[in-house]
């Protein structure tokens, strides 16, 4: 048996890690909407997230928007931004102008995604990507390139993770092995689409842990707050939202009723993940703080501050 290391003996060292929080944002889509943003960011940022996300429509329809503001957090905020990208409908060399884009405005994170495909059922444009695993693969190459300038920094790039199988996938196995994929292709974190019972989060790990997928899986909680919300959710992403849940929603007297019955339902799932082994909160604000902000208030979050646990600044002798 070899002697154990200066790690295994540092007592300090298997101290659980601080809970990871983060929050997603989404490019305004209009003068009144940036203000409300912007309101919301200022806020958020108040609670000290380690970063936040900012989501990018599919075949890029928001690129510029989605750019301005990621440098506008990066300029005029503490916050580090997350930037989605999507490959759907672009091809290799747009999406490798976009990286190179992000990189250059300091951007050090990015979530690579499929999108979701045309609506109409229309075929994505010939030469587009087809797969986040081929966006990752691209990512990396796009990296290599660059290594010199990234000496200080690499890329966090993260990818979407299931609870509940994928609308298009045959299986939830199936989801198991594409996250693996997506591991084997670089990928360093996972962040999971919105989900309404913690069983299934639950399941989610056992089985990535089961197959060999050793990256962070973060949950992804929306704040259950607003019926119709949660209406479209079912739409958009395929997961149908608890009947029960609903009904209570739409009994409720008033908004403030229904901010009491959502935050109650949210935190109760975020502390079921937690206890889960989530190593972070990920918070859908819908670019609104004020639900989000009562979620985190009872929540409290085993975490540090960066400016309380700021290193003392030396005392010069006089
Ligand atoms: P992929 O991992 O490529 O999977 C897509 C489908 O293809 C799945 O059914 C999968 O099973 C299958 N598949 C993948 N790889 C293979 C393979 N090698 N062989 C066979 N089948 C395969 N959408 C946006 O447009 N903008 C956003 O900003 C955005 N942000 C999101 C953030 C999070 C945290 C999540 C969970 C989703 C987000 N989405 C966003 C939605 C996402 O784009 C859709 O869920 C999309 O349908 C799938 O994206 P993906 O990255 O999981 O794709």
């Amino acid at each position: 048996m070899s002697p154990p290391s200066l790690i295994d003996a540092h007592p300090h060292l298997s101290d659980t890690a601080p809970v990871a929080l983060s929050y997603e944002l989404f490019p305004p889509r209009s003068p009144a909407a940036a203000e409300t943003l912007w309101t919301t960011i200022r806020e958020l940022e108040t609670t000290e997230p380690d970063y936040v996300s900012v989501t990018y429509g599919a075949s890029g329809s928001n690129r510029d928007t989605a750019l301005e503001l990621i440098n506008r957090l990066l300029v005029e905020t503490t916050l580090r931004p997350l930037a989605h990208l999507t490959c759907v409908g672009n091809t290799p060399q747009e999406l490798a102008a976009v990286i190179g884009e992000l990189l250059d405005i300091g951007v050090r994170g990015i979530l690579a995604l499929r999108g979701d495909l045309p609506k109409d059922g229309g075929r994505p444009a010939a030469g587009s990507l087809r797969y986040a695993q081929d966006l990752i693969d691209l990512i990396r190459r796009v990296e290599q390139r660059r290594s010199a300038l990234l000496c200080a920094g690499k890329i966090a790039v993260g990818v979407a993770a299931y609870p509940a199988r994928h609308p298009e996938s045959p299986s939830e196995e199936h989801d198991v092995e594409v996250l693996l994929a997506k591991q084997r292709s670089g990928a360093d974190f996972a962040i999971t689409q919105v989900f309404f019972e913690a069983a299934e989060y639950e399941d989610l790990l056992t089985r990535a842990r089961r197959a060999g997928v050793t990256i962070p899986i973060i949950p992804g909680v929306m704040p259950f707050t607003s019926l119709r919300r949660l209406t479209r959710l079912g739409e958009l992403a395929g997961v149908e939202p608890a009947p029960q849940l609903m009904e209570r929603l739409a009994a409720a007297d008033d908004d403030m009723e229904r901010l009491h019955i959502g935050v109650d339902a949210t935190v109760e799932l975020a502390n079921a993940a937690l206890d889960a082994g989530a190593p972070g909160i990920h918070l859908y604000t819908f670019n609104e703080h004020q639900s989000a902000l009562e979620v985190l208030d009872k929540l409290a979050l085993p975490r540090h501050s960066r400016t309380r646990s700021a290193i003392p600044r030396p005392q010069l002798a006089s």
